[in-house]
């Protein structure tokens, strides 16, 4: 379990902190009243995401826990009523995360969502780009101390390659002066293929008079920098940037997946779907479009219960979405109907493959409190080249027709020239 150290003096603070944490974020806190109890805990296991440190400690009234805690590579948070302007300096230098008056009730929100980030930065990549190393290190320092990863490039065209060979690259740190391509012309090449919705770029710049700052916003960056800049300033553009993103990919989760199995929903389906099926029509592939529908759904409601039947979609939609690559399209386009459109199947594979899954929903039972519901679940499909959505999903759905007249629990496919139906 994730676990926060507290070196804190007032009792009473102590354990309003640490039940904020507990409570947001469901970290494990364990609390020192001084540093010699700190040194005794992190003796034993210094394994923390981060420390939140008192400055005034009965056995260290001048701040000397930050080196003690630092000198075993935990993450610190200078907590903190007072902080002179010198100390605080000194700080930063020392690579603290951050620093947050205990003044309001509300800093202790902003340490828990400090923390937060601290928990979700490893699986964030940032990009590094400046042809000066000494400046990369500084900033790769910075970086590393939230946790980020970084991966670093000297020139534009490094920059391309590491972007290419790591699509999930969520920051690029753009500097402007550099030997080869420039930074308005890398941003503007990164833009090309990467939106401002899923990929955030900062300019950087040492220069000044020559509105460096709209000429970076205008080649397509999010934010500026100005060099050299406050370790402050840097972290919290950095946050924004990050948690700007992360918004947006929340709104379009919410707008693009079905709230109750998470899958995808009708209208992706739709518009996805559409694209796909058109770039696969002009590349003369096949596409296998599946329609299914769960058989006397209604009795589950009716017998156990509307949350029963939830939790039979639930479960039926993991297994579904588990059986399919992240390229193809798994959507809850109804009440208890379900597409799937699938590429790179031929007729005959499709069949095995979805003949596989009705025999893995009919073995597989949902549990739902005491109860285990055995469902089955009717598929129609549709495989061809050149169809419309429309279309193939009309014939999938004359098939799944088929599949429910003929005694459901079966599959039955439409294919190039013939009609075949197998299950039991
Ligand atoms: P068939 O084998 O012919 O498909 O019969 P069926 O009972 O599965 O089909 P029918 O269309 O008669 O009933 C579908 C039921 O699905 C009715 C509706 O209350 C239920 N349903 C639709 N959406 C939800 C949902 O989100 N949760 C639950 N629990 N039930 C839902
Ligand atoms: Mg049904
Ligand atoms: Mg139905």
């Amino acid at each position: 379990m994730t676990r926060v150290l507290v070196v804190e003096d007032s009792r009473s603070f102590a354990a309003h902190v640490s039940k904020h944490i507990r409570q947001d974020l469901g970290f494990d806190v364990v609390v020192a009243p001084n540093l010699t109890a700190a040194k005794t805990i992190l003796e034993r296991n210094a394994d923390f995401l981060a420390a939140l440190l008192d400055l005034n400690l009965p056995d260290a009234p001048n701040g000397e826990c930050v080196d003690v805690v630092l000198a075993y590579k935990v993450p610190v948070i200078v907590f903190t009523s007072v902080l002179s302007e010198t100390l605080r300096e000194s700080f930063w230098n020392r690579h603290i995360v951050d620093y947050v008056f205990k003044d309001t009730m509300e800093n202790v929100d902003y340490v828990v969502t400090l923390l937060s980030r601290l928990n979700t930065n490893p699986r964030i990549k940032i990009l590094v780009v400046d042809d000066s190393r000494s400046y990369r290190h500084a900033v790769w320092r910075l970086l590393s101390t939230h946790r980020y990863q970084v991966l670093e490039a000297g020139t534009g065209e490094e920059a391309l390659r590491a972007l290419e060979a790591n699509p999930d690259i969520k920051l690029v740190l753009v500097d402007y002066n550099m030997p080869g391509m420039d930074g308005f012309a890398l941003t503007r090449e990164i833009r090309r293929e990467h939106g401002k919705d899923e990929l955030a770029i900062i300019g950087v710049s040492g220069e000044s008079g020559a509105r460096l700052s709209p000429r970076f916003i205008k080649s397509g960056a999010n934010d500026y920098l100005h060099k050299p800049f406050l370790a402050e300033e840097f972290y919290t553009r950095v946050t924004q940037n990050m948690e700007m993103l992360e918004r947006i990919a929340q709104v379009r989760d919410m707008a693009e997946r079905d709230y109750l199995t998470r899958v995808y929903n009708r209208r992706y389906f739709f518009s996805a779907g559409t694209q796909l099926l058109a770039l696969q029509g002009r590349r003369g592939n096949s596409v296998t479009v599946a329609m299914l529908d769960i058989d006397h759904f209604k009795n589950v409601n009716d017998t156990l219960g509307h949350d029963a039947g939830d939790a039979v979609l639930r479960g039926m939609a993991g297994l579904l979405a588990s059986r399919f690559r992240s390229s193809d399209i798994v959507a809850r386009i109804g009440g208890e109907e379900f597409c799937v459109l699938a590429t790179d199947l031929v007729a005959d594979q499709a069949l095995l493959l979805f003949e596989d899954l009705r025999k893995c929903f009919e073995s597989t039972p949902v549990r739902f409190g005491e109860d285990v519901v055995r469902y089955t679940v009717s598929i129609g499909l549709c495989c061809g080249v050149g169809g419309t959505i429309d279309e193939m999903l009309r014939e999938a759905d004359r098939m799944l027709y088929r599949s429910k007249t003929s005694g459901r629990n079966r599959v039955t496919l439409l294919g190039p020239g013939r009609e075949q139906a197998i299950g039991i």
